[in-house]
């Protein structure tokens, strides 16, 4: 992605994208459940499965809407049936993104806008980078796009953080309930968002 680039998207990528996400959802629910099994109760891949099949019903109308509202009513969708406690904490990420990206934002208002995503979801979830969570995925993200990091590298920084989470005793969320046990596996939202990530990144370098 070029520095000062717009990003924007028009109805048919935002309805492409869904499709693909949903897609890669689908084809490693089994994987994210297994690594859920290991730390949590082993919902996470469902959940996730079932929240993106929600947003393909509901693709028509939000790939209608502007960017900003288009994030925010995904977002809603996700905390409505996602459930679990990343429903809430991805919804929330995409409805704080809706609020802050506006329409067609250059890369430095998108930067600032990821940013306070991932504050929003540290917030809701009263957790910090380092407690074998999303967030020690999500910003290690931020801090890369603030680098100006390129769509591989940003695919390579959340890869790596992902790996970083499994030697790490979980603090929050149900893997903390293990205590010294939660060390040796990686934390399924970290593996999730890593996914995502790679996906978006990839359509996004695709549609240039
Ligand atoms: P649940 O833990 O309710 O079964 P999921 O299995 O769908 O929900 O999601 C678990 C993931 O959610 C964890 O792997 C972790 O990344 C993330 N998570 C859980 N609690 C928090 C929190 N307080 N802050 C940030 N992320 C969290
Ligand atoms: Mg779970």
């Amino acid at each position: 992605m070029d520095r000062d680039m717009t990003i924007s998207l028009t109805g048919d990528d935002l309805k492409n994208l869904i499709g693909t996400l949903s897609a890669l959802m689908s084809e490693h629910a089994d994987e994210l459940t297994a690594l859920d099994s290991a730390i949590g109760d082993g919902d996470h891949g469902h959940n996730m499965k079932r929240g993106f099949e929600a947003l393909v019903s509901d693709a028509d109308a939000i790939s209608t809407k502007p960017l900003g509202e288009a994030l925010k009513a995904a977002g809603m969708k996700l905390v409505m049936t996602v459930g679990g406690a990343s429903g809430p904490l991805f919804g929330t990420m995409l409805m704080t993104l809706g609020k802050e990206v506006g329409e067609a934002p250059d890369r430095a208002a998108f930067n600032t806008a990821f940013r306070k995503a991932v504050d929003s979801v540290a917030a809701r979830g009263k957790s910090e980078k380092g407690q074998k969570t999303m967030l020690d995925v999500l910003y290690p993200i931020a801090d890369a796009l603030d680098g100006g990091a390129d769509g591989s590298r940003i695919i390579e920084v959340a890869n790596t953080a992902a790996d970083a989470t499994v030697p790490v005793v979980a603090t929050r969320g149900r893997a903390s309930f293990l205590g010294e046990r939660s060390a040796g596996h990686m934390d399924p939202g970290s593996r999730s968002v890593a996914l995502l990530t790679a996906a978006i990144s990839d359509f996004m370098e695709k549609r240039r």
